[in-house]
């Protein structure tokens, strides 16, 4: 199978170990230099960078969030000297001050190590043609896109988005064999292809799709309208941008994490505490090797779990985290129990004759929350069954309605699953 770089995407558990001690220890030596991360440290316990003398130590370091992003911009957070600096890129700050991230040349290099690694790891090689749909400008996504097409040598179509019409033609007049794109774009290029007088796109095999979540339903229309397979890309502004956190393999089982690059850790929202692997919480990354602004302890306030960290079938070594499908803002509370609309999903999947559609109905009253599973499900299976399955687990007793298939409201796009009744 082809890798961009075998040799680090297959180390040992013990090799993944000792490289991220040393880039921790590194990038805690780095930013004790910067008077903003001294300061965050130096609040949150740490007196010294030798504090950290074991991974597990890691756990003494404070948590960072978007809050610390925007409250040092524009480069407050800058390690290095302005002169090392050679881009930036910046979220959209459309709900606040942005979050900017500026890189140095092995910052550039590290993002486009990534994505080579991002593109390999969805079958593309040297030579063959990948369109950039994301934009080029302050958004990472285009200029990430590119900057990894460089590294892995691909032929870059830099389309940037808009006018539909022009992506079509340019995916269909260069043999166009991968593109990269927000998932909710790709409705647009399939309508215009409808109404075109081409109807397929006969070279493209591959669509990589970042910073939208999706579900596998939307994944395997997709697929199945264009002939391609889809990728699930990950990384987000905070650490460095598109591909640098990872993505799925040709196993799709859950997103690769190079750990060679990035630490990574589950807690519990509410606590902070790291769960066990397979149970659900916030992502938090640690990065190794950037340069210009390292992330200790960054909260994503994404919800993923920790799928396995045995070696993967594509040949891969590095830990698998379950595809990013919620927001910390969707937790709910309920008795005193955190769960997540999507956890009920995945409980709801084990028990046979259970079909896909289902509501979270929340009654408050005088302050006192009631859970109500609606579900779809074929005949034998019982609201009963249902409850009784959901506090294995999720450790409380809801309300369990089953209901026959088709009886529950169709919504485009993203369902609502979760209904709050105040009485
Ligand atoms: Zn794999």
């Amino acid at each position: 199978m082809s890798m961009w770089n075998r040799e680090k995407e297959t180390l040992s558990r013990d090799e993944y170990a000792s490289l991220q001690l040393k880039g921790l220890k590194k990038s805690l030596s780095r930013v004790w230099g910067n008077e903003f991360y001294r300061k965050r440290l130096v609040l949150g316990g740490v007196s010294s960078p030798e504090d950290i003398k074991t991974l597990d130590d890691l756990k003494k370091l404070p948590f960072f969030t978007k809050e610390d992003f925007r409250k040092a911009y524009p480069l407050k957070m800058n390690c290095v000297s302005r002169k090392d600096l050679l881009e930036f890129h910046q979220s959209s700050g459309s709900t606040g001050t942005p979050v900017v991230m500026a890189y140095t040349k092995g910052d550039l290099l590290q993002w486009a190590e990534c994505m080579a690694r991002c593109y390999y790891m969805a079958g593309l090689e040297k030579g063959d043609a990948l369109q950039v749909m994301p934009t080029f400008g302050l958004f990472n996504g285009g200029f990430g896109c590119y900057h990894g097409c460089r590294k892995a040598e691909l032929f870059c179509v830099p389309a940037s988005s808009g006018n539909t019409e022009r992506q079509i033609q340019l995916l269909r007049d260069f043999r166009v064999k991968a593109f990269v794109s927000v998932v909710s774009y790709v409705p647009r290029i399939i309508e215009k292809l409808d109404a075109s007088n081409y109807r397929d796109l006969p070279y493209l095999k591959v669509g990589i799709f970042g910073s939208e979540t999706f579900s596998d339903e939307t994944r395997k229309r997709i697929e199945s309208r264009l002939g391609i397979e889809c990728f699930d890309i990950y990384g987000m502004t905070e650490t460095g941008g598109i591909g640098t956190t990872g993505q799925d393999c040709c196993c799709h089982n859950g997103l690769h994490v190079w750990e060679d690059q990035y630490i990574t850790e589950i807690v519990n929202p509410a606590t902070g505490e790291v769960v066990p692997d397979g149970e659900y919480g916030e992502v938090v990354f640690t990065s190794l090797t950037r340069e210009a602004m390292p992330i200790l302890r960054y909260r994503t306030r994404d919800i993923s779990r920790i799928l396995s960290r045995e070696k993967c079938a594509c040949g891969r070594t590095s830990l698998r985290i379950d595809r990013i499908t919620g927001r910390t803002d969707d937790m709910l509370i309920v008795k005193g129990v955190n769960f997540y609309p999507r956890q009920v999903e995945q409980a709801l999947k084990e028990i046979p004759g259970v079909a896909d559609e289902f509501q979270i109905i929340i009654t408050e009253e005088e302050g006192i929350a009631d859970v109500m599973i609606k579900v779809e499900a074929a005949e034998g299976v019982s609201g009963h069954m249902v409850a009784k399955h959901l506090r294995e687990k999720l450790g409380f007793l809801p309300k369990g309605e089953v209901m026959p298939i088709g009886s529950l409201p169709r919504t485009e796009g993203k369902a609502k699953r979760v209904i709050r009744i105040t009485r």
